[in-house]
């Protein structure tokens, strides 16, 4: 049996369920775990969505309806976790207790730097999204029923995914089953204009404060790596959550003859979130892994705990290795 058919059998064995995803959720993140949740629903499973952290702006409308809940709100007991869209598990965003006291743990990712700490895995570091990965489950088990399980609700969340992690189709994550599967979302009913003004279309006007605060930060270092500040000043005085400017890291690498592309984002004192994105060579994966993360070899992240010069100068000297 594959991976997929293991992730069906199991799930028809088993009736309580917790979906959740990392930290700082995105498009891919938040797509992937209420595509699953909709599905356990449709199966009749008691499941619950957990996840620690606050949604971005653009993403509210994909879970208008949808209670999501904080680990200590849940009361749930012989649920097994399905991790979407996490590659580390220290970054399931649960609490320790949720995560310790949980039967098993079925982890369906696609980061480069996933470990394996699944029960069940379903990796493939190839795909596009973790929503291209739950499409395959999906449609799996639709074959399998001769009747299709993907309604306009869960081709809506699929297409957001898929459209947010390959950057609306252009990032090199892109591959002939990408456009396949967005072509059958659109069929079975995605509401791509809905996605697309939500998610693309609709910054507030304090962003662009923010931004043009933030570009004036912009420096750029042998002609090919572009570094870009955010800090908690500056999101205080434009009104905008820590959640609602990743946006900003493509800044960093649309420069012409830039290779590597960093945002830093000042979350607290002392602690760094760090974005970066690469054009053609540069493994970023493999730099983030350096200081405790992770991600994809084109787009990875860590948080380091030093202040913002401090940060980008450690960071800096490692990306300088890989030039
Ligand atoms: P972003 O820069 O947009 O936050 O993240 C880029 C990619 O790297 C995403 O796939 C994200 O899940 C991953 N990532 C970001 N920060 C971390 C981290 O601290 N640890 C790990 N393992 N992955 C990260
Ligand atoms: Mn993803």
């Amino acid at each position: 049996m594959n991976n997929i058919d293991n992730i069906i059998e199991y799930i028809e064995g088993s009736n309580d369920y917790i979906v959740t995803s990392h930290i700082s959720p995105d498009g891919d993140n938040m797509g992937s775990t209420l595509s699953m949740y909709y599905f356990l629903n449709k199966l009749n499973k008691n499941v619950y969505y957990v996840l620690d952290d606050n949604s971005p702006q653009n993403l509210k409308f994909l879970v208008e309806g949808i209670k999501i809940l904080k680990s200590d709100e849940v009361d749930i007991k012989d649920y097994s976790i399905i991790a979407l869209d996490c590659g580390d598990k220290k970054r399931i965003c649960v609490s320790e207790e949720i995560l310790d006291n949980a039967k098993s743990i079925i982890c369906i990712d696609h980061h480069a730097s996933n470990d394996h700490y699944g029960d069940i895995n379903y990796i493939d570091i190839d795909a596009s999204s973790t929503c291209e990965l739950v499409y395959n489950v999906l449609k799996r088990y639709s074959d399998s029923k001769s009747s299709n399980i993907i309604d306009e609700e869960i081709a809506t969340c699929l297409y957001t995914g898929l459209a947010t992690d390959t950057g609306n189709f252009a990032y090199s994550n892109t591959h002939p089953s990408s456009f396949e599967m967005a072509k059958n979302l659109l069929i079975l009913g995605a509401k791509r204009d809905n996605i697309i003004q939500n998610v693309f279309q609709s910054n507030p006007y304090n962003y662009y404060k923010l931004l043009g605060e933030a570009l004036n930060t912009l420096e750029i270092v042998d002609n090919k790596i572009a570094s870009i500040e955010v800090t908690k000043e500056m999101l205080k005085r434009n009104v905008i959550n820590f959640n609602d400017v990743d946006g900003i890291t493509s800044y960093t690498r649309d420069i012409e003859g830039v290779e590597v592309g960093i945002l830093l984002k000042e979350k607290k004192e002392n602690e760094v979130k760090v974005s970066l994105r690469s054009k053609n060579y540069v493994d970023v994966s493999a730099i983030a892994k350096e200081f405790g993360g992770g991600g994809h070899i084109r787009a990875a992240g860590c948080t380091v705990y030093d202040s913002v010069p401090n940060v980008k100068k450690k960071v800096l000297q490692e990306v300088l290795k890989s030039i």
